[in-house]
């Protein structure tokens, strides 16, 4: 069974800005993404949101392969800091996995 963490947003918060919650799940930022991500951002973020921290971690390297090209965050039309996002979670992964 999943176990939820209830806190895992506002931990993540803790390490930077991470605005995902605006996300319509439109898919433009799958589709302009030029390593053809398919579950970063939306699918990750919405994780993060709702505390699935195993499936979190489960996709550690899709987070680090991320090139911040901002291709995405630029056209997103909720305005989603994507690579910002995306940065504040490697931090955040970059803390819990030392201590794992
Ligand atoms: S482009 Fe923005 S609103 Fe659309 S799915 Fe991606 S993050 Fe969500
Ligand atoms: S910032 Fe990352 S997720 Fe967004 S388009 Fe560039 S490589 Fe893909």
């Amino acid at each position: 069974m999943t176990r939820v963490n209830a806190e895992l947003l506002k931990t993540v918060e803790a390490s930077g800005e991470f605005n995902a919650v605006a996300c319509m799940n439109c898919g433009t930022c799958t589709a302009l993404c030029p390593l053809g991500l398919t579950n970063l951002p939306r699918e990750i973020f919405r994780d993060v949101v709702l505390g699935l921290e195993e499936k979190v971690l489960a996709n550690v390297e899709t987070v680090f392969s991320c090139l911040l090209c901002r291709m995405c965050q630029v056209n997103c039309p909720a305005e989603v800091k994507i690579a910002d996002n995306v940065r504040t979670l490697r931090v955040h992964l970059n803390k819990t996995l030392h201590h794992l």
